[in-house]
């Protein structure tokens, strides 16, 4: 059933239940997202996809549209809050994008440009976190997980359904695991798509890397806006 929402002041027809990234892709209007995988569970994680809905704010991969409803997605004050969580997942982490495989690829690094990141406006708190590299099939790079949790979710043993990846502890103690059993179970197009599917670079594929030049990786050749706005599914 079709519906009647204002999108930034901006009457628009939207099919009723469909969520409010989607729906604003749509009409034309980008919502940075880490977490939501159009096409997969909402997951609701990140929440740098915060929008305000008839004055509150709320993620915007977790909330159906319905009739009357009023979005604004690219006002002064919500526009800035989703770049102070943007800001944020970079001083949780350590992020050295020269040096990383996903440069160029990632999803954290494509949003930063996306919200006009320059520096973050608080203090980087350069965690200690160790690499994981017990699987034969994946090095997991801790420094840059964002705590999405795409991996843990969408991310299972093929036989059994399992879960592969895990989020342990709580708060700043919180670190993502592998099952490395599991892991070396996966086929080299399962640990490709995982690699793809996490949006910066924690699951590295320890069979390829560096595999696109300097000028040739993906968000090189289309932004991530871009992408979003036409309905990619894809990631990597
Ligand atoms: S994961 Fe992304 S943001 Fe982090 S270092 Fe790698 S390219 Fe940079
Ligand atoms: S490893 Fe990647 S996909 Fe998994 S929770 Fe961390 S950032 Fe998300």
């Amino acid at each position: 059933m079709s519906v009647k929402i204002t999108l930034d002041g901006k009457e628009i027809s939207a099919r009723e239940g469909d969520n409010i990234i989607d729906t604003a892709a749509n009409n034309g209007v980008y919502i940075p997202s880490l977490c939501y995988v159009k096409g997969k569970p909402c997951l609701g994680t990140c929440r740098t996809c915060s929008v305000k809905v008839n004055g509150k704010v709320m993620a915007a991969c977790t909330i159906p549209v319905s009739e009357g409803m009023e979005i604004d997605v690219n006002g002064t004050e919500i526009t800035d809050m989703r770049k102070a969580l943007v800001e944020l997942l970079f001083v949780e982490g350590n992020h050295n994008c020269p040096s990383c495989e996903k440069s160029g690829r990632c999803e954290l690094q494509a949003t930063g440009y996306e919200v006009d990141m320059m520096v973050s406006r608080f203090p980087y708190r350069f965690p200690v976190r160790t690499v994981d590299h017990a699987s034969k099939t994946v090095w997991l790079e801790r420094d840059r997980c964002i705590f999405c949790q795409r991996c843990v979710e969408f991310v299972r043993d093929k036989e059994t359904g399992q879960k592969i990846f895990s989020i342990k502890g709580r708060g700043t103690e919180s670190r993502i695991e592998i099952d490395a059993a599991l892991a070396d179970k996966m086929p080299a197009e399962q640990v490709r798509e995982a690699s793809d599917l996490c949006p910066v670079g924690c699951i590295v594929d320890k069979t390829q890397g560096f595999d696109a030049p300097i000028g040739k990786r993906k968000f090189e050749i289309k932004t991530i806006r871009e992408r979003v706005l036409e309905g990619s599914t894809d990631e990597g």
